[in-house]
């Protein structure tokens, strides 16, 4: 009960704080940096550099309540064709524009639904992107795989064209909880794509898991938990819904008074967390887990676990470069973004232009930050003798800030004037421990819950 009281006092139960997938956040983007910084960055990578490519496809057959990402609903194939002949467009300015010498080590496909796509567009976005760059021997390439939007003809596609890893969301396998959030899919055809997936070679699965959903309880989520174990999948995410009716629209279909509190979500995070540990899966940061043999359970074990927008990850790519309409790119200088609706970014393209509109460039004090915050958000600890080592004495200058972290919350770090450790105790407090790190953060900015 204690611990209860300290966790409440520390804001676990009524803060709401960014997830730090970056540093400087999204609301920190402004449009002094566009294009032409873009632009810049793109020409200024070097040789030898690996690249990671994002492509955005914001498309759905169905639209999801809970889901707050940047897409659309669509009854036929034609809007997709159209964004497609933009993204050959972009695509094909981007093969012109960065130097000889970099290479593609890493490519996503997320949305929005890619495997809205049929296999002839998979097949065609593939050739235009495997114009871009020489591709990496050993290159990874996961889709964001929706169950009601795919098929075997699309998984022989996707694996023909080299997919070799597949995400799948889950959420909850509750009847009850599917109809509060609009996505109703049964566990047999999750376990179907599982399988299909594996038929067909592809053993890294990830599924993902999402508590603090309507209607949800300890046992809805105990028995989703126990069947997501049971597909054996690679890595699993367990996020927290995030509830932003005043982001993403559709939300507001979501029964805000059917939505567990605070207190209900902690203990089905702790719950699940439990179980998931107990099946022999490696906590990951977080909200991840992974099998002990995976790569980013060896990334975490031997300290070159990462952070970026899609989560945890060992990519070590020297930048990450997003394709289409609100995808975000992140260089060595900064963030940008392309322009959110389909609409603005496909006449940006069509006029020969980038459609990047806002971003961040980031100062050296950025850079230290966002590198310290990646450290908590991965390591649960900020170590100023590795900051000082990538950048120089500098990194001394977070120690008072590193002294009133751990003067303020007691019970949850300590700080040795080297290292500061956030406690088993404070793991649920990582992402607000995070916020003291952050030069930015106000009170304003909307983010979601804590917990
Ligand atoms: S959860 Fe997936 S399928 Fe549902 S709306 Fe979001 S992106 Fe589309």
């Amino acid at each position: 009960m204690e611990k209860i009281t300290q966790l409440t006092e520390a804001g676990l139960f009524s803060r709401n704080v960014p997830r730090y997938t970056s540093y400087p956040t999204a609301p920190q983007f402004h449009e002094g940096v566009a294009a032409g910084s873009f632009d810049g960055w793109v020409k200024s990578l070097a040789t030898g550099s690996k690249l990671s490519i994002y492509v955005h496809i914001p498309f759905c057959e169905r639209l999801c309540w809970f889901c707050a990402c940047r897409t659309q609903g669509v009854k036929s194939m034609t809007p997709v064709e159209a964004y497609l002949d933009i993204l050959k467009v972009e695509i094909a300015k981007l093969a012109r524009t960065i130097p000889d010498g970099v290479t593609i080590a890493r490519l996503h496909w997320g949305g929005g639904s890619p495997t809205i796509l049929h296999p002839k567009h998979i097949d065609l976005l593939m050739e235009w992107l495997r114009e871009l760059a020489p591709i990496d021997p050993d290159w990874e390439f996961s889709v964001e795989i929706d169950p009601a939007a795919v098929n075997g003809d699309k998984l022989d596609a996707l694996v023909r064209n080299g997919m070799n890893r597949a995400s799948i969301g889950v959420q909850d396998f509750n009847e009850k909880v599917q109809k509060a959030i609009g996505r109703e899919q049964s566990f047999e055809t999750t376990r179907d794509i599982v399988e299909g997936l594996r038929a067909r070679g592809v053993n890294s699965i990830n599924l993902d898991i999402v508590y603090g959903l309507p209607h949800q309880d300890a046992e809805a989520l105990g028995k989703t938990v126990a069947k997501v174990i049971e597909l054996n999948p690679d890595r699993i995410a367990l996020f927290g819904y995030a509830h932003v009716p005043w982001m993403a629209k559709r939300q507001k279909m979501i029964p805000e008074d059917a939505l567990p509190g605070p207190m209900d979500r902690f203990n089905m995070f702790n719950q699940a967390y439990a179980a998931l540990k107990a099946a022999g899966y490696v906590p990951i940061g977080i909200d991840h887990f992974a099998k002990p043999g995976d790569s980013l359970a060896i990334a975490a074990a031997e300290g070159r676990l990462r952070r970026n927008f899609q989560g945890y990850t060992d990519d070590v790519c020297t930048a990450l470069v997003g394709l289409g309409a609100s995808s975000i790119s992140r260089f060595p200088q900064g963030y940008v973004q392309n322009r959110a609706t389909t609409n603005a970014y496909a006449k940006e393209i069509n006029e020969g232009g980038w459609s990047a509109t806002r971003g961040i460039a980031m100062s050296p004090d950025d850079q230290l930050r966002a590198r310290a915050i990646e450290m908590l958000m991965c390591e649960f600890a900020v170590n100023v003798p590795a900051l000082t080592a990538e950048f120089g004495s500098v990194a001394e200058t977070l120690c008072p800030d590193l002294h009133r972290i751990a003067s303020e919350y007691p019970n949850f770090t300590k700080f040795d004037g080297e290292v500061l450790t956030i406690l088993p105790e404070g793991f649920h407090l990582t992402r607000i421990i995070a916020c003291e790190l952050d030069a930015y953060h106000t009170t304003a900015a909307k983010h979601s819950q804590a917990i």
